[in-house]
Formats: structure tokens, C-alpha cells, sequence
């Protein structure tokens, strides 16, 4: 029986780890199909309070990482596919494997949307965007157009909770020309 399970471990997993791990907690968290989330697939991350030079992506979350492990986060490798969140324990199960726990974090993140255009993919990094607020800054004072699409998904397990929507309209600010 686990105290805490954390399903993924982007940022945000990786935040609720330290906190539970600090608490002496001794958190699980499972990794799922992208260890590290989005932020280890990107670059150069500028926004970041505490690196006023910006940090690589991979390495905020190597950082975050050790961090966690340092209070006693375990991680394991597998994808959630159900959970039972019914009646205490807690059912999470991934795959084979299923975990007990007296209290469940879900920090399964979201994916973008994309709208299915030509060279949509390819542009990707180039000019397309899915995410205003960290790049919009590189495309200031250049011609840009905006389209808003929701930019979640369903979690990727069975859970009885209503997906999150949130539109990408007030990202459009951060394209915008400041004076
Ligand atoms: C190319 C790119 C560049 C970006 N640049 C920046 C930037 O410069 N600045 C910035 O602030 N933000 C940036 N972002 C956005 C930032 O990465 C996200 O806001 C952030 O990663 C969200 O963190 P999260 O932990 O909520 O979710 P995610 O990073 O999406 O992590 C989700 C985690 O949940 C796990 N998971 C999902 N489903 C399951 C399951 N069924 N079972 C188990 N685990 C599961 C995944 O494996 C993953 O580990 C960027 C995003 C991308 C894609």
C-alpha cells in the first residue's frame, strides 16, 4: 500500500514528488509513456523563475528529478490504464501492475491539438506553435496569426472526471507587440 501515487512525472508530477517526498511520504510515481513529460522533449526554457540565463528542457527535469529522489520518490515505468478511485485504497492500474494507494495525484498532463493542416508537423519549431506562451516572445514584431483550438485531451486512462478545455485565446497576448 502506497501513501501517495503520482501518475507522470512532467513538472508537475515532479513538483507534487518533492512535496510529498519532503513530507515523508515516500511517493510512487509512474512514469508513463513520456518520462520527464513535455518539458524534456523542448530546448531552451526561458520562463523559468530562477534561471535568468534559461535552463535546456532535459535538464530542468533531470534536476527535478534527482530532486524528488533525493526525498524518497520511487519511480516506475508504466502507463496507467485504470483507475479506481470508488472506494479507499485507491486502485491505479498500469497494465500488469496494479498499485494500492491511500491518496492519488494525477499530473498526466495534456498533448496539443493540432488542426490537421499541410506541414503542420513539419513546421513545428519553425513557426508553428502550440504553445503562445513560450514562444510567442521569439515571434514578436514578426507578421503571426492565431488560432484557437482547445489544447487538452481526455486523460489517456479511465477516470470519471470531466476534461479539462482550455482555449488558447489568451495565449494570443504573448504575440502581441508590447510598448
Ligand atoms: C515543444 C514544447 C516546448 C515547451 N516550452 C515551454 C517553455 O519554454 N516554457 C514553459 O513554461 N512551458 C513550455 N512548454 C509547456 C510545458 O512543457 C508544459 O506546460 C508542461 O510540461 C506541463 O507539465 P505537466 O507535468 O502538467 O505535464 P506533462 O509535461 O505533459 O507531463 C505529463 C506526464 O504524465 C504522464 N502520463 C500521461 N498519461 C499517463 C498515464 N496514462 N499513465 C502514467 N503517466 C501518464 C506522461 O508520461 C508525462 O510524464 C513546452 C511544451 C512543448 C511541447
Amino acid at each position: 500500500m502506497h501513501n501517495v501515487v503520482i501518475i507522470g512525472s512532467g513538472c508537475a508530477g515532479l513538483t507534487a514528488a518533492i512535496y510529498a517526498g519532503r513530507a515523508n511520504l515516500k511517493p510512487l510515481v509512474l512514469d508513463g509513456h513520456e518520462p520527464g513529460g513535455q518539458l524534456s522533449l523542448t530546448t531552451h526554457v526561458e520562463n523559468y523563475p530562477g534561471f535568468p540565463d534559461g535552463i535546456m528542457g532535459p535538464e530542468l527535469i533531470e534536476n527535478m528529478r534527482k530532486q524528488a529522489q533525493k526525498f524518497g520518490a520511487e519511480f516506475k515505468a508504466g502507463a496507467v490504464t485504470e483507475v479506481d478511485v470508488s472506494k479507499r485504497p485507491f486502485k491505479i492500474i498500469a497494465g500488469k501492475d496494479t498499485y494500492e494507494a491511500r491518496s492519488l495525484i494525477v499530473a498526466a498532463g495534456a498533448s496539443a491539438r493540432l488542426l490537421g493542416l499541410k506541414g503542420e508537423r513539419e513546421l513545428i519549431g519553425h513557426g508553428v506553435s502550440t504553445c503562445a506562451t513560450c514562444d510567442g516572445y521569439f515571434f514578436r514584431g514578426k507578421p503571426w496569426s492565431a488560432a484557437a483550438i482547445p489544447l487538452w485531451k481526455r486523460p489517456t486512462f479511465s477516470l470519471a472526471t470531466p476534461a479539462g478545455s482550455i482555449s488558447s485565446t489568451d495565449e494570443m497576448s504573448f504575440g502581441l507587440p508590447r510598448s
